[in-house]
């Protein structure tokens, strides 16, 4: 018992004994039962193992869950912190109604069941006198795999909303039109080559999952590159640190592309059987032959004015470096993993040709879809389907798709405000989950004039575990639970693999462990958290039933 263990076995999580390390130097055992779950405190879902204390029945510490094929038992420091979101004193511990105007701080405990009466009433009537689309969710995290777009969907609502237009958005559209999947899967542990654009070792996209197989690969030989204008701490730990100024990385990444090309260091099968070369040559050369012989000199001389030179005076960075990091792609084809994501592409104008250019350079090594290099998202993300799916949505929301943004690549979430307030339209029930905009947008004063107007937002319910600037303008606060007190399934492209991941309330787990039978499925985890902490999937089931309690609108069917 005293050796020292890396994990403890999975066969012995029911019954795991181990040194109180803070009853030191006494040797004071404890035994727990060891009980997974997946984090909530950013999108990468790593695994979790909660240690329930067998003598006070509550949770003593929370560490990573080896068994997790990303994180592989390893955690930032916000996955152990979950157990100080469990028992924060600060945190909303039941359903809160606000009695005073909004933002008067005047609020009362209420049910579960007369929220969600109440807000079913009201749904209820906006959908008899088809007002769907005055019901809307606005999240920022959403933490799992579709649920609550199988609600709205049977709900009939196009009432779906999202921050991505501020933030993955323009990375986003810079992969789709590469090669129509909107997010990298970077093969880092096998990379020679790691090239990072605002995705940053614990900092950035896809957190500890990435920073751990980042560290692993430069261990074993690769060269890890990274452009930041900051001395992050990717690039603390980088071989090559190219410190742009903000809003050039495209240049940058196209002044590598002139060198490699110059070089003749690029893959000409790979381009010649996957890039729609014809086309270029048609568009852009039509007086050359238009064969693959043509492709050198026509790509020579398109991207002939990215030389070094050119580049460091529009980047910052010196022409020798840039020569110099090019090199080193240039001998490792096939084997380059890039990401970029947010920073330089949602920060600056523009900032959606810094994907593509970042993309271009995984073209040329021939780095796409190969050990090393870099896939589209769906090659790794494992999508499950959601039960019963719900039928197509009947109607389009002009609060969130205006039809004078044709191009928007997701919803306008950041001009909502702004079209409340010139009328455009107005929101019946309005549900925030893992947003606050009135800080998370430049224009806060603004969201602030709408959301505390009650003609334009009739009802705002902050589905949400902490008090928020948004939060406190709300009319109801529903207490939402941490990634210890939830049940969704996620998958993310973390790595060059396949994995799902089931996240639980790891106190009603606990319950059927102890007791050694299955709690009642007419249980709610709320009833197992601490206070009365529910979850957003199970609260749509009640939310549903109350909006359609005799079946008769067709909700009901679906759940
Ligand atoms: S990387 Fe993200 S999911 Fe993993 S432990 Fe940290 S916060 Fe949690």
């Amino acid at each position: 018992m005293t050796d020292l263990q890396k994990y403890p076995p999975h066969d012995r999580w029911h019954d795991w004994t181990e040194l109180d390390a803070k009853a030191w130097p006494d040797k004071v055992e404890r035994n727990y039962t060891l009980v997974p779950t997946t984090c909530f405190n950013c999108e990468a879902a790593c695994g979790l193992l909660a240690y329930f204390d067998n003598e006070t029945g509550a949770i003593a510490k929370i560490e990573g869950n080896p068994e997790h094929p990303a994180s592989r038992g390893r955690n930032c420091a916000k996955g152990p912190a979950t157990i100080n979101q469990i028992y924060d004193n600060e945190r909303i511990m039941y359903p809160l109604k606000q009695t005073g105007e909004r933002g008067s701080g005047e609020w009362e405990r209420i049910s579960w069941d007369q929220a969600l009466t109440e807000l079913g009433g009201r749904i209820r009537t906006a959908f008899e006198e088809d007002r769907h689309n005055e019901v809307m969710y606005h999240v920022g995290r959403p933490g799992e795999d579709g649920y609550a777009d199988r609600v709205l969907k049977a709900w009939g609502t196009d009432g779906h909303n999202s921050h991505t237009n501020i933030c993955s958005s323009n990375a986003r559209i810079g992969y789709q039109s590469w090669m129509g999947h909107d997010r990298p899967s970077s093969d880092f542990a096998n990379a020679e080559v790691i090239f990072l654009i605002s995705s940053h070792l614990e900092a950035g996209h896809y957190f500890n999952p990435h920073a751990q197989r980042i560290i692993e690969a430069q261990s074993k030989g690769a060269t890890v590159i990274c452009v930041d204008p900051r001395l992050s701490n990717t690039g603390s730990k980088a071989d090559h640190w190219l410190p742009t100024w903000p809003g050039t990385e495209a240049f940058l990444c196209l002044s590598i592309a002139h060198l490699l090309l110059e070089s003749g260091n690029w893959e000409r099968d790979f381009v010649r059987r996957w890039v729609n070369w014809e086309t270029f040559l048609a568009e852009l050369y039509p007086n050359m032959p238009q064969t693959f012989d043509s492709v050198e000199a026509a790509l020579k001389d398109h991207y002939s004015e990215y030389t070094p030179e050119r580049a460091e005076y529009i980047t910052g960075v010196s022409a020798d470096q840039i020569r110099e990091v090019a090199v080193i792609i240039g001998k490792h084809p096939t084997k380059f993993a890039s990401h970029n994501w947010r920073a330089a592409g949602a920060g600056n104008e523009g900032g959606w040709q810094v994907a593509r250019c970042l993309f271009f350079l995984n073209v040329l090594t021939g780095s796409v879809g190969t050990e090393g290099g870099t896939s589209g998202n769906g090659w790794n993300k494992f999508a499950a389907h959601q039960p019963k799916g719900a039928p197509p949505l009947p109607r389009w929301n002009e609060l969130s798709w205006p039809q004078e943004f044709p191009l928007s690549y997701h919803e306008m979430s950041i001009l909502l405000p702004h079209f409340l307030n010139e009328g455009r339209g107005k929101l019946d029930t309005y549900f925030s989950r893992v947003y606050n905009p009135i800080w998370t947008n430049p224009d806060g004063f603004t969201w602030l004039e709408a959301l505390k107007d009650p003609k334009k937002v009739h009802c705002h319910v902050a589905l949400t575990p902490t008090w928020s600037e948004t939060s406190w303008f709300a009319d109801y606060v529903l207490p939402m639970g941490v990634g210890a007190e939830r049940h969704d399934v996620s998958s993310y492209e973390t790595h060059a693999g396949r994995w799902i991941g089931f996240r639980q309330s790891v106190f009603r787990r606990y319950e059927e462990i102890k007791t050694g039978k299955p709690v009642s499925p007419h249980k709610r985890s709320h009833e197992f958290n601490p206070g009365e902490v529910w979850e957003e999937n199970e609260f749509w089931i009640d939310l549903s039933w109350k909006i359609d309690p005799d079946g008769s609108m067709g909700i009901r069917q679906w759940f």
